[in-house]
């Protein structure tokens, strides 16, 4: 938690559950990936955390970015993108989206099929395209598995054809999935892009651009690498694969942007326990998986709670949510422990939530509404 957030807390005592998030520290997270990666151009994957005032300042500090929907794409162009800086990253789009998109001036798209490559032709002529590809993502604690990607023989073809409707064939992207602890998978997926790149040079299919997709990972309650060590593995797989022709190199970090800019604040419902001589105490909070905390699914994303108590006696505990719904429970299996002083009323705060959260609170299920957020 960063000092600024700390004294809001204290100070203020924002009424809960709600997001604190310093946008100092968002900026201080992209000058270190520049610094890690200083030949690769940013995309901030803007569904990470779409508030204005983020993309706002990355926007001041010269990022690009990844947008999802023609929402996010619209979001950019009010917080001061330049549409030349938006990438529509998202390879299912409707057509509608895209035509609204291409008025509006942006000319950068992926895809990973042959329909949504002729949607492109007809709705963005000329714009750059990018294939994005499938790639193992071993390592990644929040995997995106097979859903966006095509096999490497099919990418080939399909840049050949982006030619042939009149699209400018641009680049190769690939994403290594979410929360990657491993460099090694970076290194991996740039030596499948380099062979596709030769391929189809032989075609007649001049690349320029690899996308190297998003996936740095943060620090929950385990230690990750540093971003250092991710951008020595990526630059060396760039050079040992390209040598001295180099593309142009684009990343698109959401989690390492916000996550550890923010901070969830919440309120102790209940503890209590199943039997009266059962160890475990079910402690329930005022947010949950419905309330934003969606990637505790599958107790993929662990997060580290703080409590008042701190430092004191603990005891097993599982952690759920306050709405009616069985699945609203975060953690029973991951060996969370909390103070035994613990007590309704208590507040807690859930650390590096600052990505991945406040876009996924739900409306109004039941009754709550979603979590307030607090940019400072
Ligand atoms: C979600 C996503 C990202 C961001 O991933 P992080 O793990 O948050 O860095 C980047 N690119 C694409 C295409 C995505 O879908």
């Amino acid at each position: 938690m960063t000092p600024k957030v700390a004294r809001y807390l204290r100070d203020v005592a924002p009424a809960t559950p709600c997001l604190v998030l310093d946008v100092d520290r968002v900026e201080e997270n992209y000058r270190r990936l520049i610094a890690a990666m200083p030949l690769a151009r940013i995309y901030y994957a803007v569904k990470a955390n779409p508030a204005a005032p983020i993309l706002e300042r990355l926007t001041g500090l010269g990022s690009s970015f990844d947008a999802a929907s023609l929402e996010e794409v619209e979001a950019c162009l009010a917080a001061g993108a330049r549409p030349e800086a938006i990438s529509f990253g998202n390879t299912v789009k409707k057509e509608s989206a895209i035509r609204t998109a291409y008025a509006a001036g942006v000319r950068m798209y992926a895809f990973d099929s042959e329909a949504e490559l002729r949607k492109l032709a007809r709705s963005a002529p000329g714009a750059r395209v990018y294939c994005r590809i499938l790639v193992g993502n071993d390592g990644a604690e929040w995997p995106l598995s097979r859903k966006f990607g095509c096999e490497i023989e099919m990418a080939k073809e399909l840049m050949v054809q982006a030619g042939e409707l009149g699209l400018d064939p641009y680049g190769i992207s690939f994403h290594v999935g979410s929360q990657q602890t491993k460099t090694a998978a970076y290194e991996a997926a740039i030596g499948r892009v380099a062979m596709l790149f030769t391929d189809l040079k032989e075609a007649g299919v001049n690349l320029r651009m690899v996308n190297l997709g998003g996936g740095y990972p943060v620090r929950y309650r385990q230690e990750v690498p540093e971003i250092d060590d991710f951008g020595a593995a990526i630059m060396g797989a760039m050079a040992e694969h390209f040598g001295n022709a180099l593309p142009e190199i684009v990343i698109e970090p959401g989690r390492f942007i916000v996550g550890d800019a923010g901070v969830v604040s919440s309120e102790v419902v209940l503890v209590s326990r199943k039997a009266k001589d059962d160890p475990v105490r079910w402690v329930y909070l005022d947010i949950g998986r419905f309330g934003g905390l969606a990637e505790t699914e599958g107790e993929a994303i662990k997060y580290a709670f703080r409590t008042p108590h701190d430092g004191t006696a603990d005891g097993p505990v599982t952690i759920a949510g306050p709405t009616c719904d069985s699945t609203d429970t975060l953690y029973e299996k991951s060996n969370y422990r909390l103070p035994l002083a613990l007590d309704c009323g208590d507040r807690v705060e859930l650390l590096a939530t600052g990505a991945y959260v406040t876009s996924y609170a739900s409306q109004s299920f039941n009754g709550f509404r979603p979590l307030a957020e607090h940019y400072v």
